[in-house]
């Protein structure tokens, strides 16, 4: 059967940051970032991203956004290929995709009230004919995300980050979007609360039929919400699956190594903590071959020093990056 056209498709996405060095600021070096990054999703999938801190998850997501220009590759929304698009066209666009951002309170403006700052993506994207119409539109969106209707006229620092984040994602809704790249956005709060908000971010998926990238550091958090989870390592895709085999048969060994720090509900079930060795390595300078090598439990000396291992599909819709398994 064949796939309907991906939602998003991004192919072979590279980010490389300049750094500037020396008395003419020239640039002398640079981070790689996002190193060859490719996937698909489909119209109502949730993709999750996972990977630990400076893997190139976010960068991506922004990327996707072009809120960065990537230094080469492909972003392809609904076939329209986003890297190319002019100003006018990117505004257009940005309608049908949304960030939320992980730290909910630095994302508002802390001088605009709550109903100011929704309001204002109406304004730019012209959906409101009237303030009037406007108003209402706001007092629903802060409905919709558990809030109300007073909330409109006070300012951010009234709330608590659970509450803030839901104002983030009011904002996101209010241009009635397709895609909403989740940028950590419960990685701020607390572990209470967290539940609470992936479970609304589910609720309004099923509601307005959304499309999710979910960018997390941890499995734990993206196993529920995610139809698909993809891990990261260094700027590069590692294993690729569905959510139900990326956690019941990990084949890459850093998956593995994530999945060991995953708690287990039943007590009675235990799991070994896989501890890596190091940290992970400069992104100035990533490790030759396969990026992972310098930490890996069964590395060799041969090909995983020398050669990049291929993104290679195992099993249907199960790709993996590594010379041993799979
Ligand atoms: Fe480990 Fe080698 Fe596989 Fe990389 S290619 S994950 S170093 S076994």
């Amino acid at each position: 059967m064949t796939q309907p056209q991906p939602l998003l498709s991004v192919k072979k996405l590279v980010k490389r940051f300049p750094v500037k060095g020396g008395l003419l600021r020239r640039t002398v070096d640079h981070v790689h970032a996002v190193s060859g990054v490719s996937f698909d999703l489909q119209a109502g999938e949730t993709l999750g991203l996972v990977g630990e801190s400076g893997c190139g998850k976010s960068t991506t997501g922004r990327l996707i956004l072009r809120l960065i220009e990537p230094t080469s590759g492909e972003v392809k929304f609904e076939g329209r290929d986003v890297t190319a698009l002019d100003n006018e066209h990117l505004g257009t666009l940005r309608r049908d995709m949304q960030i939320i951002f992980q730290d909910p309170f630095a994302s508002l403006n802390p001088r605009m009230t709550v109903g100011s700052i929704i309001a204002e993506a109406l304004i730019i994207h012209k959906l409101a004919k009237t303030a009037r119409e406007r108003e209402d539109r706001v007092v629903e969106l802060l409905e919709t995300v558990g809030l109300n209707a007073d909330h409109m006229r006070r300012f951010p620092h009234e709330f608590s980050g659970g509450q803030r984040q839901r104002i983030g994602i009011a904002r996101a809704l209010a241009v009635k979007p397709k895609l909403v790249i989740c940028d950590e956005p419960v990685s701020a709060l607390d572990v209470s609360i967290q539940a609470q908000v992936v479970n609304l971010l589910e609720d309004l998926q099923e509601k307005f039929g959304l499309t999710f990238l979910f960018i997390a550091h941890d499995l734990s958090v993206v196993e529920h919400i995610s139809d698909r989870v993809a891990v990261m390592y260094l700027g590069r895709i590692v294993e690729i699956a569905s959510a139900r085999d990326l956690y019941t048969n990990p084949l890459h060994p850093y998956t593995e190594a994530l999945l060991s720090a995953v708690p287990i509900p039943d007590p009675t079930v235990k799991r070994q903590r896989i501890m890596l060795k190091g940290d992970v390595p400069s992104p100035l300078r990533p490790p030759s071959g396969c990026h992972f090598h310098t930490r890996c439990p069964i590395a060799n000396a041969g090909a995983c020093r020398g050669e990049v291992p291929e993104l290679r599909e195992v099993s249907p819709g199960h790709w993996v990056s590594c010379h041993l398994r799979g």
